[in-house]
Formats: C-alpha cells, structure tokens, sequence
C-alpha cells in the first residue's frame, strides 16, 4: 500500500527552513524591491539578494525542479510542489531560489533540445540567475489557437530571417534572448511547419513597441511586450531542436509551467486564508467576532475545503509526473489543475477581501491583486475554456457509444437483469401488501 501523505523528516526539515526563511528575509524584498524581480540585479538589490540566494543554495534548494546534470538535486515535482507552496507566498521567493517562470519553462526546453553551443550561452547563465529569458509566442491577432500565427521565418543562405508581429511576450524589455515561435514551412500543417527559434535580444531587427502593463500599471511601463521583429537575422545554429518541432517543444514547456504556477497559488491563497482567519478572530461587530458569524464561518469553511482539494489535486498530479516522466501522459490532469487554479485563487481572495471591509479593497492589502491574478491566471499559459477542453477530450477518450436505444444506465431493464440475477433470493410479493 503504496499512498503516503507524509513528508520525510530530512525533507520537512528543508521546507521549515525555506517557510522561516521566506517570511523572514524573502517576503520582506516584495515590498522593498516591488515588481524588479525582472531587471537585472545591480547595485543595492544585488547586494541584498545575492546573499539570499547564496543561503538557498547551502541549502541545496536553489533550482530544485532541475536534475543534477543541471545542477539541481533531481528532487522531481513533488518534492518542488511542497517547496513552491512555500515560494507562492512572495512574487520574490521563485527568484530567490532559481525556479521563476518564464525561465524554469525556457530552463527545461533548452536543457531538453538544445545543441551543446546553445545550452553553454543560454542555459548555463539562465540557471545560475544571471539572466532572464523571454517567451514569444502569442500574436496579437493569435493566442489560444497557435494554428493562426503568421510570425514568419524563411531562409536565407545559412541564416533565417524572422518577420512578424509577437505580443504579450513577458519579460521582453528586460530579457538576454527571446525564444520566438515561427512560421518555417507554411505548405504542410501548422502542427510540422512551426519552429522555435533562440533570439539575442540585441540582434538587429527587433523593436519592442510597446511594453503593455496589467490594468492599474502605468502606461508604457507593463511586463508584457508587443514587438515587431523586423528583418531579424540569425544564423542556423540560432534553431532550437528540429525544424518543424514548435508545437511538440511548446508542450513540453508549457507543461511544467502550468504546474508550476498552480503549486505557488496554494501558497498565495493560503496567505489570504491566513489573513482571513487572523481578521475573523480580530474584529468585532454587532456584538460579536467576525470569526462568531455564521456567514464569516462559511467564508472560512468554504476556504478551507476549497484549498485543500485544490491541493490535494495538485499533489497528486505532480506525483503523476515524477512516476511516469512524460507529460503527455499527465495532460488531462495538468489542464484539469490549470481549470481550477483560477477560481480557487478568486474564491479564496474575495471572500479575505470582504471579510476585511472597507480595507480589503485598497492599495494598503493585497487582496484584489491576488483577485486580479486569479483573471490573468485564466488566460496566461491558455485560456480556461480551452484547458476545459483538452479535460473533456482526455475523459471521453476513457468511454464508448453506445448504439442501444437505451444508454447502459437506463433503469428498468438493469432492474430486470439485477431481478434475474437474484431471482432465487427475492421474496414474491403480491399486490399491496
Ligand atoms: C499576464 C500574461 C502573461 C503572458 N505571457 C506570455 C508570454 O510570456 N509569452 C506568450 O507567448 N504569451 C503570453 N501570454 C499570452 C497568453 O498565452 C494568451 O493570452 C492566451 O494564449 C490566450 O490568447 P489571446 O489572449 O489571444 O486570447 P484569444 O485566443 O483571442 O481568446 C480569447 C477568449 O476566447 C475564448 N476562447 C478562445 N479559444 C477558445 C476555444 N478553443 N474554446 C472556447 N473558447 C475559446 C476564451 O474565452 C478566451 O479567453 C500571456 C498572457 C498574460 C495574461
């Protein structure tokens, strides 16, 4: 009997460290160093963080969701999945310790198909956090259908060029190279005709226009370019796997990503129950604790039970991973988790939000960010209604038709075969009495 629910002690050791060491010295840089998780460290955020990360690493929790060939401790995701629940509690944390998406998801695509030449430029400095990498596959007029991107890569002599229009391409202004999802063969299907490319963000050709913000960010001033790349030249060693290979690649990346967005947002809604829960027992009103009402207590409940099926579901798939190894295998599990994240997050964090009145909903609590996280949490990585599809046609492959009139479960004749089949222990009964 196989089902265990318990951490190791040596491991359960790391994660109370790595929760001391979060609240202590990591939630802290949220407010310090707000929304700078992105820019190169220099200067004072460098001399505050990189001893930070030194401590991660004498701990042997720095870039845990990496095999040792990669320098991580080959820990899998289930061990990743109890640690990032602990990360999720501060958008610093994935930073601190070397697991920050989009890189952890760049990490994993280069470590898995990239040349020798290419893991040595990119992946080396990516995993040691010197720099940051850029995600371009969305067009503007193209998102959750990639069949639709029209980003264009032809060759040229030895090289490629790379025309299109990419947007919501995170982290652009502030990454090394942007992996760029193109066009390579518009004759045969999308799903052969795609390939992704490893971009300098210097190369000549490529013109961020406008780095768009989320709503409340300044103008201008947001995570998430539009960029035109015009003309961009790189040569054929610039190709990432095969030609044709986009699509099988992108899977793979996005993945492990999607868990791993769901992992920290246990951490982010336990936060807000924490917070719930300190409030409840805290203020009192119409002559009584928050906590002493039946409708707060619902809040609380409600909360609770949410998050622990959320987690439990997350746990699981994450278990699912390390066993079988292959992605494809966990996709309807892994769509399933990416459905529900974003509801468990908005319940949890409405319901913190109310109960805290009037102060929930300022700049003073970090409730509507976390509300506003949850709708970006139900586009980023793919829009809920299509992981709801990917759901629904991985159950169905599990059933047949049926070409009966009557479905399988149609009662009176299963009443009638149940009857035969225990015909010899069933009292005959007579009219009505
Ligand atoms: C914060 C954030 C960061 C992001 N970072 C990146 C990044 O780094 N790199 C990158 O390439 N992209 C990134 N994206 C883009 C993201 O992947 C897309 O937003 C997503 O794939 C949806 O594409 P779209 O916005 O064009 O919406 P559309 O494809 O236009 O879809 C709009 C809506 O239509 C509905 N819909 C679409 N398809 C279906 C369907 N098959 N069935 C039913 N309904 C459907 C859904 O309601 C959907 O929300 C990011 C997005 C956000 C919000």
């Amino acid at each position: 009997m196989a089902w265990d629910f318990e951490t190791d002690p040596a491991y359960q050791a790391k994660l109370d460290w790595a929760d001391e060491f979060v609240r202590q010295e990591v939630e802290p840089l949220d407010l310090a160093f707000p929304h700078l998780q992105f820019v190169p460290l220099d200067g004072g955020r460098r001399k505050a963080i990189d001893p930070l990360k030194e401590r991660v690493r004498e701990q042997g929790l720095w870039a845990t969701h990496l095999g040792p060939d990669l320098g991580g401790q080959g820990y899998g995701q289930l061990r990743l999945a109890l640690l990032n629940e602990i990360l999720g509690r501060s958008s610093w944390a994935p930073i601190v310790f070397g697991c920050q998406a989009p890189d952890t998801g760049n990490a994993e695509i280069i470590a898995h198909y990239g040349t020798p030449e290419q893991k040595e430029r990119y992946l080396r400095p990516l995993l040691d956090g010197e720099l940051f990498s850029c995600y371009s596959m969305t067009e503007p007029q193209a998102g959750a259908d990639p069949t639709q991107f029209t980003t264009r890569a032809r060759r040229d002599g030895d090289d490629w060029i790379i025309d299109g229009w990419k947007f919501f391409s995170s982290n652009a202004s502030t990454a090394a190279f942007l992996i760029v999802m193109a066009v390579t063969n518009p004759d045969v299907s999308a799903y052969q005709g795609m390939s992704m490319f490893l971009v300098p963000a210097d190369t000549p050709g490529i013109k961020i226009v406008r780095n768009v913000g989320l709503y409340g960010e300044p103008d201008n001033e947001g995570q998430h370019a539009l960029i035109h790349y015009d003309g961009v030249r790189v040569p054929a060693g610039a190709l990432l796997g095969g030609e044709g290979q986009a699509f099988v690649i992108a899977q793979t990346r996005l993945g492990g990503g999607r868990i791993h967005h769901a992992m920290r947002t246990i951490g982010l809604a336990r936060k807000a129950i924490d917070m719930m829960c300190e409030r409840a027992l805290s203020r009192e009103t119409a002559g009584s604790r928050l906590a002493d009402k039946q409708f707060v207590q619902g809040y609380i409940a409600d909360s609770y039970a949410q998050l622990q099926q959320f987690r439990l579901f997350v746990l699981y798939t994450a278990w699912e991973i390390d066993k079988y190894n292959d992605y494809k295998k966990v996709r309807k599990d892994i769509a399933a988790v990416k459905v529900v994240m974003p509801t468990v997050l908005h319940d949890i964090a409405w319901r913190a939000m109310q109960v805290h009145g009037a102060l929930g909903v300022t700049n003073e609590m970090p409730f509507f960010g976390m509300v506003h996280g949850a709708a970006v949490m139900g586009l980023a990585d793919g829009p809920t209604e299509v992981h709801k599809g990917t759901v629904a046609k991985q159950v169905l492959r599990d059933y047949r038709p049926t070409d009966d009139m009557w479905p399988t479960g149609w009662m009176p004749r299963l009443r009638e075969q149940a009857q035969e089949k225990y015909a010899q222990f069933l009292e005959h009964e007579v009219g009505n009495q």
